[in-house]
């Protein structure tokens, strides 16, 4: 007897599916979990690949050194649960993959892999593959299945793959990627959701890479989503990605790459823990994550009601980072959304230390503030002002005023 997705435990309304990526709170079982976009090569060609991967992508890998570094970073920094492989098809590179899988066991990091299963065309090759994994950490397989992937792969080798994989004790799941809200993993491979203890999850087609010239809006998958509906799809912990050339998202979106506004950093110039003091320390997107895409709208119509005006509407976007990607994906409006933040962003700091000096008077407040900036108070802090603010660490001084939200809930 198949097994339905409500009755996996996933709420399958069409409202809550166009959660966008394929790292999703997983059963809360994993935290803030650093993700190697290992490469854009793919031995498949999806017709609505999210960054238009295929074959001959092959010279758009990350570097083993890189990846070693970043996991040694990770490791220090002691805020990643979890490293992640995707692409692209990270396991077209099974030696490096499980090189840095076996630099990530020795710090006790467990590692996901994200995976369309090419490499799965018999029982006995995907067990080989898989115990070679599973010794090394893995925690999790993603498995990517829908009529797009099946041109490529046949569902048979994604069979063998979860049968493996669970074999292993390792938590399995397969995403199905849809064109329309009536379809399902279950009604397209009723094979996969008779497996015991394989997880099945849909998902709709993002207007984007591959598939950004379609007309994709709310109405495509009879959504009535609302800005207040719309928020970053990890409401507290981050999934930090790296793509093969250094750069780095704040968040496995889909629309990640297509929208520079959010790009956090490069890790090839860059240590991880810049990058990452930067993600953790944004009220912008700590706005986002926590309350919502409205809360912004909201920020922005009370600075400045001419920009408000102009910013995209909800109608138009299937969800939260199909609107981000309205804003963030061009410099010009990303930086005036940027700009008029940044303004609510000073009041609101100016506001914490004026209630800090209010209980420990200015003299001690100064003295906070030096050691938080590193200065000495002659260095330019001897007194606190919006003048002499803008050459102050924000995060440091939320972490310090606030109180750091990065483990909220844990
Ligand atoms: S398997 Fe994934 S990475 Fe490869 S083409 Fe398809 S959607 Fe893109
Ligand atoms: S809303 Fe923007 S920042 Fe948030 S998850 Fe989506 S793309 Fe990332």
């Amino acid at each position: 007897m198949s097994v339905s997705d409500s009755q996996r435990g996933f709420d399958t309304s069409p409202d809550r599916d166009w959660v966008p990526t394929d790292v999703y709170d997983w059963m809360s079982k994993e935290k803030s979990i650093l993700v190697l976009n290992y490469t854009m090569a793919c031995p498949l060609k999806c017709d609505f690949c999210c960054y238009s991967c295929h074959s001959g992508r092959a010279s758009q890998k990350m570097p083993v050194d890189l990846a070693f570094s970043l996991v040694d970073q990770a490791a220090t920094l002691g805020v990643f649960s979890s490293i992640a492989f995707t692409g692209g098809e990270p396991l077209l590179f099974p030696d490096e993959v499980c090189a840095i899988a076996e630099r990530a066991q020795s710090h006790s990091l467990p590692f996901t892999i994200a995976t369309a299963c090419h490499w799965a065309d018999s029982p006995e090759s995907a067990e080989a593959l898989i115990d070679r994994l599973a010794d090394l950490g893995l925690s999790r397989l993603n498995v990517s299945h829908d009529p797009a992937h099946a041109e490529f792969v046949r569902t048979a080798n994604v069979i063998n793959a979860c049968n493996a994989s669970l074999r292993r004790q390792v938590d399995t799941y397969v995403v199905g990627t849809f064109a329309d809200a009536g379809e399902s993993l279950a009604g397209y491979a009723p094979e996969l959701a008779g497996i015991p203890g394989l997880r099945l999850f849909n998902k709709y087609i993002a207007k984007v890479g591959r598939a950004a010239s379609r007309p994709i809006t709310q109405s495509t998958y009879g959504l009535h989503l609302g800005l207040d509906d719309l928020a970053c799809y990890r409401r507290i912990y981050h999934d930090l990605v790296v793509f093969w050339d250094g750069r780095t998202y704040p968040c496995c979106s889909t629309f990640n790459r297509s929208t520079p506004g959010i790009q956090a950093g490069n890790a090839h110039f860059e240590s991880l823990k810049d990058i990452w003091d930067r993600v953790d320390g944004s009220l912008l997107l700590r706005t986002m994550k926590r309350k919502g895409l409205g809360e912004l709208y909201r920020i922005i119509e009370e600075r400045d009601p001419e920009l408000a005006a102009e910013l995209p509407r909800v109608e138009s976007s299937a969800g939260p980072c199909s609107l981000c990607h309205a804003i963030f994906g061009t410099r010009s409006m990303s930086d005036r959304v940027k700009r008029a933040f940044s303004g609510y962003e000073a009041d609101k700091t100016l506001k914490a230390i004026d209630a800090i000096e209010g209980m420990l008077g200015r003299s001690k407040t100064t003295e906070i503030l030096a050691e938080i900036v590193d200065m000495a108070p002659q260095d330019g802090v001897s007194e606190v002002s919006s003048s002499n603010l803008q050459f102050l660490p924000m995060p440091r001084i939320r972490a310090k005023t606030e109180g750091s939200e990065a483990n909220d809930g844990e």
